[in-house]
C-alpha cells in the first residue's frame, strides 16, 4: 500500500470530504420543488391548458358559440354544438381532445370576442388514467379557467347593476323572422 492511501484512509479523508459535500448543500437553496404542492411559476406567455372564460360582472360565459375556433384548429380537436339561432347563439356543448391539442393557440386567435371566450392558461398537468379523461367537456373548461383566475362567482355589482343587460341593450335589434323569410 502507498504511503499516500495509508494517511488518507487514517484520518477518513474520503468520508470526510463526502460529509464537507453534504453538509455544503444543506445550507443551499434547494432546485427541487415539492411538487404537487409547490409548481414552477411559468412565462407569461406559457400556453397551457384552455380554458373557456366568464364575464366576471355577471357570471355568464363569453362564448357566443360562433365556431371560429373549431374551423382555425388544425388538428380538429375542438367540437361545439351550438343552440339558439342569431345573437342567442351559445355553445351548449363544448369538448377540446387534448391527446390531440399541440398548445399552438390558434384557438384563442381566431376567438372574435373581447375579452377572448378561449384563452391559454398556466395549467400543464395533461395526464390521465384513461383516454377519457383527456377529453374534456364544457364544464371542466370553464373549471380551468375560473380556478386560474380565482373566479369565485359573480361580482355582487355586476348582477346590481345588470351590467350585462345594459350591454344588451346598447346592441342593435335582431331583424324580424319574417322580413328575413324569403318572399312566396
Ligand atoms: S391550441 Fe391549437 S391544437 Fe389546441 S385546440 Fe387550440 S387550435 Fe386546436
Ligand atoms: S370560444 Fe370564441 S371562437 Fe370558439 S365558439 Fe366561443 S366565441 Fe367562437
Amino acid at each position: 500500500m502507498k504511503v499516500s492511501t495509508a494517511i488518507r484512509r487514517f484520518f477518513l479523508y474520503d468520508i470526510v470530504r463526502g460529509l464537507t459535500i453534504t453538509i455544503r448543500h444543506l445550507f443551499k437553496k434547494p432546485v427541487t420543488l415539492q411538487y404537487p404542492d409547490e409548481r414552477w411559476e411559468m412565462a407569461e406567455r406559457f400556453r397551457g391548458f384552455l380554458g373557456l372564460t366568464r364575464d366576471f360582472q355577471t357570471g355568464e360565459e363569453n362564448c357566443i358559440g360562433c365556431l371560429n375556433c373549431e374551423k382555425a384548429c388544425p388538428v380538429d380537436c375542438i367540437t361545439i354544438v351550438t343552440a339558439g339561432k342569431g345573437r342567442e347563439m351559445y355553445a351548449r356543448e363544448f369538448y377540446i381532445d387534448y391527446m390531440r391539442c399541440m398548445y399552438c393557440g390558434l384557438c384563442v386567435e381566431s376567438c372574435p370576442t373581447t375579452p377572448k371566450s378561449i384563452v391559454h392558461t398556466n395549467q400543464y398537468e395533461t395526464t390521465g388514467y384513461f383516454r377519457d379523461d383527456l377529453v374534456y367537456e364544457k364544464e371542466r373548461l370553464y373549471d380551468i379557467w375560473e380556478k386560474e383566475s380565482n373566479f369565485n362567482g359573480p361580482r355582487p355589482w355586476g348582477k346590481l347593476f345588470g351590467l350585462r343587460n345594459m350591454e344588451n341593450e346598447k346592441r342593435p335589434a335582431e331583424p324580424e323572422a319574417e322580413a328575413a323569410a324569403p318572399a312566396e
